[in-house]
C-alpha cells in the first residue's frame, strides 16, 4: 500500500526514485508522483496509473535535480487522478509533502487554514498536512523541522511523510506514526523507503524510524532524529539481510507463479534449525525462551487480517488439538474496536506477513496495554510487529512482492504448526513418540510440497474448462475449511471471480441454494477423520447439477468415482494437510488468472502491505 521514496547524495536523482518506485509497486497503487529538488527550484510531476505512465510523462520535462521524494498514492481520500496524486505542495510552492496514511482530523485542520485565507485544491486529506506545514513556517519563521513537528503535532491519524522545501535544498525531512519508514545509509548518500528494497543494492545499514520520530537527512551531514519534544534520539544502525536476487523473478512470468513454486525451499527456510535432530525435537526460541507465559496461558487470541486470518484459522486448530488451550481467533479490525476483554494471562498473537498491518498494529497495542504477553509472526525483518511485540517468531520466506499470498501462507501455517509442537512438548500434551513423528513429517514436507506442484500442467489443462465462471464454491472441513476459505479468497483477488469459502457441512444452510450447473465447488477432500462427511456434501452438491472439483488424497475411491475432477496429493496427517492441499488451489487461481488476462501480481485495488485502517 503506497509507498514511498526519498534520495540526498551524488547519484542520479530521478533515476534512483522511480527505480525505486518500480521496487514498491508490490505494494499496490494508483498514481504515481515525484518532486524533484534544487536549489531554488522544486518541480512536481505526478499522473495517474503505473510508474510507468509517470516515466513517460517525465520523458520531456526538466528532471534534473540534487534531491527529491517520490511516491505511489493509494486513495483513501479522494479518487485516484492526476491532481489528487502526491506530492502535494504548499500555496506558494515552497513545500512539497508525500504521504502514506490517513489524517482522521483533517476536516477541521482544514477549516481552520481556511480561516486564514489558505486554499485547497485536491480532495485528499495529505493537503491539509503540506498547507499547515507551510503555515506554522510562515507564522513562526522557524526550521522546516520545527513546522513539521508542530504540524504532526496537532494531527491525529496515521502518517509517514517526507518533506522538502525549496529554500532549504538538500534536505528530507521525514516522519512516521503507524506507517513504515526506513532510511538506508550509504556512503556521501542517504535513502529513505516505505521499505528497503528501492535501496538494497546501495546500502545494507538501515535506521528504522519509529513512532512520532522525525529524521533531517541532509546532504554531506550525519542524520539526526528527534523525538517530538526536540530531543536527539540515538541512532541504531541495523544490518539489512535482503538481496538483489532475492526481488527479481527468477524466469517465472510473474512474481505469484515464482513465489507458488519457491514453496519447497520457503518451507526448508521456514523450518531450518527449528526442528533438529532429525526431526526429534522442535525448537522455537521464542517460545521456549517465554515458557511461562504460554504454559500459564488461559487462552490464547490471535488476531490476523485477511490470508493471515486464514492461516490464525489453521493455527486455532493445531493449538487446541496438540496443546488443549482455548484458542479464539478474531480479525484485527474488529478486535480493536470490540472492546475486547483481555487479562495478562492471555497470550495474544499477531500475525501479518509484511509486519506493518494496520490493523493488526493497533491490536497489538491493545493486547499490550492490557498486559497480555504478545507474540508476532511476521515475514519482514525489522518491520514493525516485530520491534512492537514481546518476542515472536519470523516466517523466513524471503520477499513476497505477488500481492495474492502464497509463500507466506505455507510460512504461517508452517510457523503455528512449529509454536503449536512446541507448546504440545514443553506441556507435555503430545507424547515423545507423537512429537517425532509430526517432527519427521515436517521434515517431509517440503519434498511433498515439490510433488504437489507437479500437478500444474493438469490444473493448467482444468483451468480452462473453469476461466469463465462467474461464481464459485469452495468448500472443506476441519482443517480443510480455512483452506477452502483461502482458496476462495485467492480466486477472487486474482481472476476477479467472485468465491465463496464455507464449511462444507453448513452449505446446505443457504449457499446450495445457488448451486447449479453454472456454479462450480472447489471442495477440499484430503481422506481425514471427516472425510466419510465431506463424501455426502459432494453428493449434495452433484444430485443439484454442481460440477465439483476434488482435492483429494491419492488413492482416493469413493470422491473420485463421484467428482467431475479430482485432483489428487500426497498423504500427509491432517495436521499437516492444509500446506499440501492449499498448494493446487494457488495454482488454480493462478491459471484462471492468467486465462483472463488479468495482472496476477498487482490486481486492481489491492495492496500488499495494508498500512492503513
Ligand atoms: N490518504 C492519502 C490520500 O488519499 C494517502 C494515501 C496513501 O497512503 O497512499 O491521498
Amino acid at each position: 500500500m503506497c509507498g514511498i521514496v526519498g534520495y540526498v547524495g551524488d547519484g542520479n536523482v530521478y533515476k534512483i526514485l522511480i527505480n525505486g518506485l518500480y521496487r514498491l509497486e508490490y505494494r499496490g497503487y494508483d498514481s504515481a508522483g515525484i518532486a524533484l529538488g534544487s536549489a531554488g527550484k522544486i518541480n512536481i510531476f505526478k499522473t495517474v496509473g503505473k510508474v510507468d505512465n509517470l516515466v513517460n510523462f517525465c520523458k520531456d520535462k526538466d528532471t534534473d535535480c540534487t534531491f527529491g521524494i517520490a511516491h505511489t498514492r493509494w486513495a483513501t481520500h479522494g479518487a485516484p487522478s492526476d491532481c489528487n496524486a502526491h506530492p502535494h505542495y504548499s500555496e506558494d510552492g515552497n513545500i512539497a509533502l508525500v504521504h502514506n496514511g490517513t489524517i482522521e482530523n483533517y476536516k477541521l485542520l482544514k477549516e481552520a487554514l481556511e480561516e486564514h485565507g489558505c486554499r485547497f485544491h485536491t480532495q485528499t486529506d495529505t493537503e491539509v498536512l503540506v498547507q499547515l506545514v507551510s503555515w506554522i513556517r510562515h507564522e513562526n519563521q522557524c526550521t522546516l523541522v520545527e513546522a513539521v513537528r508542530e504540524a504532526l503535532k496537532q494531527v491525529i491519524g496515521a502518517y509517514a511523510i517526507a518533506v522538502i522545501a525549496k529554500d532549504d535544498p538538500d534536505t528530507i525531512v521525514a516522519a512516521r506514526k503507524q506507517s513504515p519508514l526506513v532510511i538506508g545509509i550509504g556512503d556521501n548518500e542517504t535513502f529513505l523507503a516505505s521499505d528497503a528494497t528501492p535501496f538494497v543494492e546501495y546500502t545494507k545499514d538501515v535506521v528504522y524510524l519509529e513512532d512520532e520520530q522525525i529524521a533531517l537527512i541532509r546532504k554531506g551531514k550525519p542524520l539526526k532524529i528527534f523525538n517530538f519534544e526536540n530531543e536527539e534520539s540515538t541512532i541504531n544502525v541495523k544490518k539489512l539481510e535482503l538481496s538483489i536476487s532475492q526481488l527479481e523473478k527468477g524466469g517465472y512470468p510473474h512474481f505469484m507463479l515464482k513465489e507458488i513454486f519457491e514453496q519447497p525451499n520457503t518451507l526448508l527456510d521456514c523450518i531450518r534449525g527449528r526442528v533438529v535432530q532429525g526431526g526429534k525435537k522442535v525448537v522455537l526460541n521464542g517460545v521456549n525462551d517465554n515458557k511461562d507465559k504460554f504454559l500459564n496461558a488461559r487462552r490464547i487470541i490471535i488476531v490476523a487480517c485477511g490470508t493471515s486470518w486464514h492461516a490464525s484459522l489453521i493455527g486455532k486448530r493445531l493449538l487446541q488439538d496438540m496443546c488443549r488451550i482455548p484458542v479464539e481467533v478474531e480479525y484485527a479490525s474488529e478486535f480493536r474496536y470490540s472492546n475486547p476483554v483481555i487479562t495478562p494471562d492471555d497470550v495474544v498473537i499477531a500475525i501479518s506477513q509484511s509486519g506493518e498491518t494496520a490493523d493488526t498494529l493497533a491490536a497489538v497495542e491493545i493486547a499490550r496495554k492490557a498486559g497480555a504477553f504478545v507474540y508476532g509472526i511476521s515475514n519482514v525483518v525489522g518491520s514493525s510487529i516485530p520491534r512492537n511485540t514481546d518476542s515472536g517468531t519470523y516466517i523466513h520466506v524471503g520477499p513476497e512482492i505477488g500481492v495474492a499470498s502464497t509463500k507466506a501462507f505455507t510460512g504461517q501455517v508452517m510457523v503455528l504448526t512449529l509454536l503449536a509442537l512446541t507448546i504440545a512438548e514443553l506441556k507435555g500434551t503430545m507424547t515423545q513418540l507423537e512429537i517425532e513423528e509430526m517432527g519427521q513429517w515436517i521434515l517431509r514436507i517440503p519434498k511433498i510440497v515439490e510433488e504437489v506442484l507437479g500437478l500444474a500442467p493438469q490444473i493448467e489443462r482444468l483451468s480452462l474448462i473453469y476461466t469463465y465462471a462467474r461464481n464459485f464454491l469452495y468448500l472443506g472441513r476441519g482443517y480443510s475449511y480455512p483452506v477452502a476459505l483461502e482458496g476462495a479468497l485467492k480466486l477472487k483477488e486474482i481472476s476477479y471471480i467472485h468465491a465463496e469459502g464455507y464449511p462444507a457441512a453448513e452449505m446446505k444452510h443457504g449457499p446450495i441454494a445457488l448451486i447449479d450447473a453454472e456454479m462450480p465447488s472447489v471442495i477440499i477432500a484430503p481422506n481425514d477423520h471427516l472425510y466419510e462427511k465431506i463424501v455426502s456434501n459432494v453428493q449434495q452438491v452433484k444430485s443439484r447439477g454442481g460440477s465439483t472439483i476434488a482435492i483429494v488424497t491419492k488413492g482416493d475411491t469413493e470422491i473420485s468415482s463421484i467428482a467431475n475432477h479430482v485432483l489428487e496429493v500426497p498423504k500427509v496427517p491432517e495436521m499437516l494437510s492444509p500446506i499440501i492441499t492449499t498448494i493446487p488451489l494457488q495454482l488454480l487461481s493462478y491459471y484462471i488468472a492468467i486465462n483472463k488476462e488479468k495482472d496476477v501480481d498487482m490486481p486492481r485495488n489491492l495492496a500488499k502491505s495494508v498500512t492503513v485502517e
